[in-house]
């Protein structure tokens, strides 16, 4: 078997993760989570007042803090994937939450934070043997990638899997919220200027709105299979 960068990218809450880390964790190989970077920077963000009362972020102040944002993914040995830390601080369970959902798209339009971003996931990408997920890893990232999956659902079961989710961990959540979240997410991703979101020419469309975890986690095994033992 040759070892491949495998690109996962779709709409917001599809599943990508999870398919995305179930394959690394079956394979071996590093799985990197693209969306929890966006989110730390929001984090940052959120937590250095770097955004209006409407909203609007504070661009000078942020691209000012950027050297001193460092992201990290140390591999928890026992949910056996990896959890995300800015400045060494472990953040996982602030990031996954309403405030930074609702703040995330609007960073991940700014030109210098994408920048930084992409530079650092392909050096993380260079030695292969990857499962990177995001919006434009099929498109800008990788685009050399050996293996790129398109992957969608539609928006009220993608946020019925995130209310589920965010209810199974205890955390506060409304139905109603997360539909609108899911799709302005989408509209914003999709219409920004930098890599926007959209399915590379060469990436194979994976709907899994009517598909188990375990289904939609075979197909990615069968498409890892087929091409890593290409010649
Ligand atoms: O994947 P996740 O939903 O956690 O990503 C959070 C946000 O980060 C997305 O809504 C999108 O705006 C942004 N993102 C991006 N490019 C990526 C990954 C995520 O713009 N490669």
């Amino acid at each position: 078997m040759k070892k491949i960068i495998i690109a996962i990218d779709g709409h917001s809450s599809c599943g990508k993760s999870t398919m995305a880390k179930d394959l690394a964790s079956k394979i071996g190989y590093t799985y990197i989570d693209t969306g929890a970077m966006y989110r730390a920077v929001t984090y940052y963000g959120l937590t250095h007042d770097m955004f209006e009362e409407d909203g609007t972020i504070r661009l000078e102040q942020l691209e000012a803090a950027m050297d001193d944002i460092h992201i990290s993914f140390v591999f928890n040995e026992e949910t056996r994937r990896p959890d995300t830390y800015l400045n060494g601080e472990y953040i996982e369970d602030k990031i996954r939450g309403m405030e930074v959902s609702a703040h995330v798209s609007p960073i991940a339009t700014v030109g210098f934070v994408r920048t930084a971003m992409v530079a650092q996931q392909q050096e993380m990408g260079k030695q292969k043997g990857i499962v990177m997920d995001g919006r434009d890893i099929g498109t800008v990232v990788f685009p050399e990638a050996e293996l790129k999956v398109f992957v969608t659902a539609s928006a009220e079961v993608r946020a019925q899997r995130r209310y589920d989710e965010l209810k199974g961990k205890g955390q506060e959540a409304s139905f109603e919220e997360i539909l609108e979240n899911v799709k302005e997410r989408d509209r914003i991703d999709s219409s920004r200027e930098i890599s926007p979101l959209r399915q590379a020419d060469d990436a194979i469309l994976l709907d899994n709105s009517n598909l188990t975890i375990p289904e939609q986690n075979e197909w990615l095994y069968e498409q890892y299979l087929r091409v890593a033992s290409e010649d």
